[in-house]
């Protein structure tokens, strides 16, 4: 995390208050893109070639922003792309209804993914399926994690207590930081693959989060410059989880990782001393994997 590094070009704040917090809110849902084309998703990016980010996915972003984020534009923007099927609140509400049914009680972390616009993060070819409970391919043979999968880590490593700076090693499309912004103060957050680190950048931009800081690096290293970590999560799966993040989580910081190969595990660590870690295995899961230095 050298002369690699790059922080996120915006303006950052080190403190976001519960108000700051209710206008990013209302900022972000102001970016809801009502309509979509539909494809059929695959929950196995590996079986796809690099995506493209392409520049239909902007203008429909763009041409289709509300000035006000309550109001019900789907008619308004149908006009955009009309015979496409819609992507709404109500839809993403039903996909948060859905992860909680699956156990997911924090409220919080309910209220973030649905205030995050899902469908921003993906390919527009596949905006349709932004709101089904799965994985999808975001290029690279790379994935948008499944929003209960987001949602369980986060509630996980929040415990309910009082997040103050967090990292997440595997930005990849960046959904994950946008969720995890609305529920910590700090948000900074690692990704190996330059072209994933450049698409969270351009992803997240229009969405003015403050509270983010982006990294291209190797996040098996961590971010030793900014740490303690009150919370480390991890959205790739390695053997073990790389020493160096266990360093750099503060006494009493929980670390939430999938960990193994072909068969894994979320773990959760927490740092109960200086030289003392606790360790428990949780759920099944089902990750990418971790891997060593840049590309
Ligand atoms: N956080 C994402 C999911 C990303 S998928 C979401 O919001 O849905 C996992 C990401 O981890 C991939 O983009 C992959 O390139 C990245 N990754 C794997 N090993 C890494 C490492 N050592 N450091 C940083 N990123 C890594």
């Amino acid at each position: 995390m050298t002369k690699n590094e790059k922080r996120f070009p915006l303006q950052l704040s080190s403190v976001m208050d519960s108000a700051k917090q209710q206008t990013h809110r209302q900022s972000i849902s102001a970016h809801l893109v009502k309509t979509a084309t539909p494809q059929t998703a695959t929950q196995n990016a590996a079986k796809h070639g690099a995506s493209k980010q392409d520049a239909a996915k902007n203008s429909l972003r763009s041409s289709s922003l509300s000035p006000n984020p309550t109001t019900k534009s789907d008619q308004t923007s149908s006009n955009v792309v009309s015979s496409r099927p819609l992507v709404s609140d109500g839809v993403r509400r039903a996909m948060v209804a859905r992860v909680a049914q699956q156990g997911v009680k924090d409220r919080l972390v309910l209220a973030a993914l649905e205030a995050i616009p899902r469908h921003l993060f993906i390919e527009s070819g596949m905006s349709s399926q932004a709101y089904v409970d799965a994985s999808l391919p975001i290029g690279h043979h790379q994935t948008i994690s499944q929003p209960y999968i987001v949602a369980r880590m986060i509630e996980i490593m929040r415990n309910d207590g009082k997040l103050n700076r967090v990292l997440e090693i595997g930005t990849g499309c960046g959904y994950q930081a946008a969720v995890l912004s609305l529920v910590a103060k700090e948000v900074y957050s690692i990704e190996r693959i330059k072209a994933l680190h450049e698409l969270a950048k351009n992803n997240l931009r229009p969405m003015r989060i403050a509270n983010i800081r982006l990294h291209y690096g190797d996040g098996m290293l961590g971010l030793p410059q900014v740490e303690p970590f009150d919370g480390i999560i991890l959205a790739a799966a390695g053997m073990e989880v790389p020493k160096a993040l266990l360093e750099q989580l503060a006494i009493g910081g929980r670390l939430i990782a999938p960990v193994g190969g072909a068969k894994q595990v979320l773990q959760l660590i927490q740092r109960t001393a200086k030289h003392e870690w606790q360790s428990s295995i949780l759920e099944q899961c089902h990750f990418v994997p971790l891997h060593q230095g840049v590309i």
